[in-house]
């Protein structure tokens, strides 16, 4: 039976009221009422995480679908996700999952160690919470990331990187070492149609490397929402100044889904991005993603030019040596693994 949680990170307020502390929306929610994810609920007085081990979707799915291409290359992650979401994205490209609402869907309940079981007799070397944004189901993504630990196999989210501090530091602690993370762009777009604000994704970002985590960083092109200069400018210069050249950006491409319908990103500004980022930026790992342009997605080495990993649908192709150097000049290539 699946386990009603309470919530480890909230505050009390006057009249039973609670401030959820688990993501930076920090809602506040009376008694009876559900927070913007529709996972939690104060119920008189308390704080609770209703839906644990509650999941929409499981499977063992490549790491470069996350995408991560530099974590684990070429490698297999048993892939996870509960339902619903901390951001109203009108462009969200998983809105079957991120929208629904946990209290009509039903669900099988998976506690950790089934997970973590399923995953090591399914050959995967790791687990990743995906799909839809993981940090609204923290108490469970932590358990099964120790769970995964203690059998040797790597822990990594997908995310919008909108979590608090505390509940970052607690990820951390828990052995997820691998983070992709989604920036939406510039403060115009986060104001607009987010109500929040990109200097905390950065700076989550940033706090991860600082802790020795592995980073990649997504930005899906929606066109008239993120996709002009300044806002350009401002992802990349950021990306420079906080996360380092050595940190990867996947430059994807947008397709109309939900309630967004202006046409899907031109192949030339995703190319104009990649572009801006590699000589204006000097970025050193640059990728386009949801194309039919697989060559876009290797990983070029950034002194010879040499192409060290070839992706291509359903295979991976790892010419690195043994210590991640370009097998033609030495150069090191950035790769994670324990
Ligand atoms: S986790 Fe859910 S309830 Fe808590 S602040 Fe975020 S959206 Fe609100």
């Amino acid at each position: 039976m699946r386990p009603k949680i309470e919530s480890r990170r909230f505050r009390k307020m006057k009249n039973n009221v609670v401030e959820c502390l688990v993501c930076e929306r920090r809602c506040r929610i009376p008694p009876g009422g559900k927070g913007f994810c529709r996972n939690r609920m104060n119920i008189d007085g308390r704080f609770y995480y209703l839906y644990y081990g509650c999941l929409s979707a499981l499977e063992p799915r490549p790491i470069e679908v996350k995408p991560l291409y530099h974590y684990y290359p070429g490698s297999t992650a048993l892939t996870f996700s509960g339902y619903g979401c901390n951001f109203p994205c009108p462009w969200c490209q998983n809105w079957a999952l991120s929208k629904a609402d946990p209290a009509v869907m039903g669900c099988d309940y998976v506690p950790p160690e089934d997970l973590v079981l399923k995953a090591l007799n399914t050959g995967c070397r790791g687990v990743c919470a995906s799909f839809k944004e993981p940090t609204i189901h923290l108490e469970y993504v932590l358990d099964v990331s120790r769970k995964a630990g203690e059998h040797g196999l790597y822990s990594c989210i997908v995310t919008n990187g909108y979590m608090t501090l505390d509940s970052l530091r607690d990820m951390l602690e828990a052995g997820i070492t691998g983070y992709s993370i989604d920036i939406k762009g510039c403060p115009k777009t986060y104001r607009r149609f987010l109500a929040a604000d990109p200097e905390i994704v950065f700076r989550n970002a940033k706090y991860i490397l600082d802790r020795g985590g592995h980073v990649e960083m997504v930005y899906l092109v929606v066109t008239r929402a993120n996709d002009w200069e300044e806002c350009i400018e401002y992802v990349l210069s950021r990306h420079h100044d906080l996360l380092g050249e050595d940190t990867p950006l996947h430059i994807n491409r947008y397709y109309p889904a939900y309630k967004y319908n202006e046409p899907p990103t031109p192949l030339e500004k995703l190319l104009e991005i990649r572009e801006e980022a590699l000589r204006e930026y000097s970025i050193k790992y640059v990728y386009i993603g949801n194309t039919i342009h697989y060559e876009l997605q290797d990983t070029i080495c950034p002194r010879c030019g040499k192409r060290v990993i070839i992706r291509r649908p359903g295979y991976v192709l790892n010419r690195l040596t043994s210590d991640h150097r370009c097998p033609r000049c030495g150069e090191k290539i950035l790769i994670y693994e324990a």
